[in-house]
């Protein structure tokens, strides 16, 4: 699989309790396989410290302007991007066809610093859960990525 950001081969990581695919060289940006990090959903902090600690390479200029082909489809399908806190640039693109989802490192990382405190990340989860909804019609696909937002914390 290709990066939809850099165009590097992704690589494969395994976080213990689950498996994602990272631009490792490049970006440092993370694909998710639907169904992935909901195997972890029992987990208050999933990610591993190695995976937070990750940086992008320096060269990397991440164009968030442009839309981004889902990595897992043979088709390069158009992403949707939803904005997550607009605060901190905080955004996932999710792929309608084969369910995943690709996240920028840099935006989790941010997201932990901000939000050190899980009572803090708890209470804005709602005001998350409704930006989705507004910008998500369709009723399965907000629940479906309100999942996903929600594992990740
Ligand atoms: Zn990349
Ligand atoms: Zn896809």
């Amino acid at each position: 699989m290709k990066c939809p950001v850099c165009q590097n081969e992704l690589k494969e990581f395994d976080a213990g309790t689950f498996q994602i695919d990272i631009c490792q060289d490049g970006c440092s940006g993370m694909w998710f396989d639907k169904g992935e990090l909901e195997k972890c959903a029992a987990h208050n902090k999933p990610f591993p410290d190695s995976l937070l600690r990750m940086k992008r390479s320096p060269n990397v200029l991440i164009d968030r302007s442009k839309a981004r082909g889902c990595p897992r489809c043979p088709s390069n399908q158009v992403m949707n991007r939803v904005e997550i806190d607009p605060e901190i640039n905080f955004e996932i693109d999710h792929c309608d066809s084969c369910g995943g989802y690709w996240l920028d490192i840099g935006e989790l990382q941010h997201m932990r610093e901000q939000h050190e405190e899980m009572a803090e990340i708890s209470s804005r989860l709602k005001a998350f859960e409704k930006r989705v909804e507004e910008q998500l019609k369709d009723p399965t696909k907000a629940t479906r990525v309100k999942a996903f937002v929600k594992n990740l914390f």
